[in-house]
């Protein structure tokens, strides 16, 4: 909830227990924003002559502290309904994400120069200047220290603006920083237009929905700054025909679709299975949510499916099962339910057989807790169904063959395929990851995610024109 105002604030209230306030802050408006980015800029400039090690080291310690700030996992856990293990496991994860970038940091951002025939050629990394980032809810810690920590490595500042769904862990967070670098403004699209507007912003990093990458798209385009979009996915999981089935990798199935009640960019988010296997692979996923799948309350231990975001979400996500049912698909209630349904936004997870590809349960990003399981008959056709629509963020395919599995991953129009797992599980803090199609441009993690807060500069001294050279005529092309 947004008061409005003179001294607006946002209200936000725990999605597992309606009425229960988590905390509370400012809304920022545009000459908040303002004072933001010109006090960023003003930090900067220092800051970009400090030698990568020393930005590296800052990055260490910001790590340890995110880790020692008791209380945060508990927080997120509140405001986000995250169940708590899975919010320890994102703090954990972004701070080992810190310590990778000030490892790699240095040697990726270093100077190259060759000298050569050709002559002198230096090419430098710069940074940007100021970065601004706006970051979605659902996994606010990682996603925004994805973008924080590159850029800082790289000698820009930052002004981050966190979802209004969940902007209470992510600050705290940030505090772990210099806060003359890294600064945070609150609010919604009023505060997050500003930002991306602001003339001395250089550069923006986006994580969010299709909606507002068309409008932060359309804004930095005006302004001539360049952004980086990482967007939504509606991510297919193909099980070829050798694939190993057991529990433990029915498990991992299992949770790469109701993890965070199946609200993250990169879920299981369609189930490809061979026709001759169907009901083994239908009974095998029944039983396997029955092992993982416990919907609770996110601080209760055991507690793997907490609530979804909002009301709203909720009433969607069961509009996608109910449009599904009324064209003659079935649904089955997946797992165990610990808690009154009614006490704040739960969603049963639910598993959707006979739904057809054109039901907005398969060709949309449901982005909850409900999963389609599908037919299909041959690896081409299966391709095709994969790749149709407009979103190519991740994909998996599962075979005990790797080299079969590696074959198969070269067809998908994906910006990243897991092998035999999915989501978090098949995570690497050295792979790239980011869309292909309308799921956005740019990268995270990686060298790349690490390139993606530097424009790289040239200085050359053609070899021709030094003394003893062979010289070239006035105006002409080298050869
Ligand atoms: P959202 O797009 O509603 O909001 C994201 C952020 O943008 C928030 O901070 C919001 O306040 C801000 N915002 C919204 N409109 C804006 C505007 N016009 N100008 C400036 N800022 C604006 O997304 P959400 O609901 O928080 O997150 C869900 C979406 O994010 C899903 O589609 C999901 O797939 C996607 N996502 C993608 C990745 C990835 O890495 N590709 C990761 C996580 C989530």
């Amino acid at each position: 909830m947004t008061r409005a105002g003179p001294g607006a604030e946002i209200v936000r209230e725990n999605p597992a227990r309606l009425g229960e306030t988590v905390g509370r802050v400012p809304v920022a408006d545009a000459a908040d924003v303002d004072r933001a980015v010109r006090a960023a800029e003003a930090a900067q400039r220092d800051w970009r002559d400090v030698p990568a090690a020393g930005r590296a080291e800052v990055l260490r310690r910001a790590a340890g502290a995110v880790e020692a700030a008791g209380g945060t996992a508990v927080l997120l856990a509140r405001e986000s309904g995250k169940p708590l293990a899975d919010c320890e496991g994102e703090i954990r994860f972004a701070a080992a994400y810190l310590r990778w970038v000030a490892d790699h940091a240095p040697a990726a951002y270093a100077d190259r120069e060759v000298d050569d025939a050709a002559g002198r050629l230096l090419l430098r990394h710069r940074p940007y200047g100021v970065v601004a980032a706006i970051t979605p809810w659902n996994a606010p810690v990682i996603l925004t220290l994805l973008k924080v920590g590159p850029a800082l490595a790289a000698g820009n500042a930052a002004v981050v603006k966190p979802s209004p769904l969940a902007p209470l862990a992510v600050t705290r967070v940030l505090e772990s920083f210099p806060p003359d670098l890294v600064h945070v403004v609150h609010g919604g699209a009023g505060t997050g237009r500003p930002l991306v507007a602001h003339p001395r912003v250089h550069r923006v990093a986006f994580t969010g929905g299709a909606a507002a990458a068309r409008d932060i798209g359309a804004a930095a385009a005006e302004a001539v700054t360049p952004a980086v979009l990482e967007l939504g996915g509606n991510d297919p999981v193909v099980l070829l025909d050798d694939a190993r089935l057991d529990d433990a990798a029915m498990d991992r199935l299992v949770m790469a679709s109701f993890a965070t009640a199946g609200q993250v960019c990169m879920a299981a988010k369609r189930v490809y299975v061979p026709r001759s296997r169907f009901d083994d692979v239908r009974d095998a996923y029944v039983a396997a949510a029955a092992r993982t799948v416990v919907l609770g309350d996110p601080l209760d231990p055991g507690t793997t499916v907490g609530p979804v975001i909002s009301a709203d979400a909720a009433d969607r996500v069961r509009g996608l099962v109910t449009g599904a049912t009324r064209r003659g698909a079935s649904a089955v209630a997946l797992g165990a339910v610990r808690v009154d349904l009614a006490r704040g936004h739960f969603v049963r997870p639910t598993l959707v057989t006979g739904a057809g590809d054109d039901a907005p349960l398969v060709a949309d990003e449901q982005f909850g807790p409900v999963v389609p399981l599908l037919p299909y008959d041959t690896e081409d056709e299966v391709l095709a169904r994969a790749n149709a629509g407009e979103l190519g963020l991740g994909a998996s395919v599962w075979s005990a063959d790797e080299d079969r599995a590696f074959a198969f991953a070269r067809g998908f129009e994906a910006g990243f395929t897991f092998v035999n797992t999915h989501n978090r599980t098949g995570m690497s803090l050295r792979a790239p990851f980011g869309g292909v199609k309308r799921s956005g441009h740019g990268r995270e993690y990686g060298a790349e995610g690490l390139l993606e807060y530097v424009q790289t500069c040239a200085v050359h001294a053609p070899a021709a024109f030094r003394a003893g050279g062979a010289g070239m005529g006035a105006g002409a092309y080298p050869s």
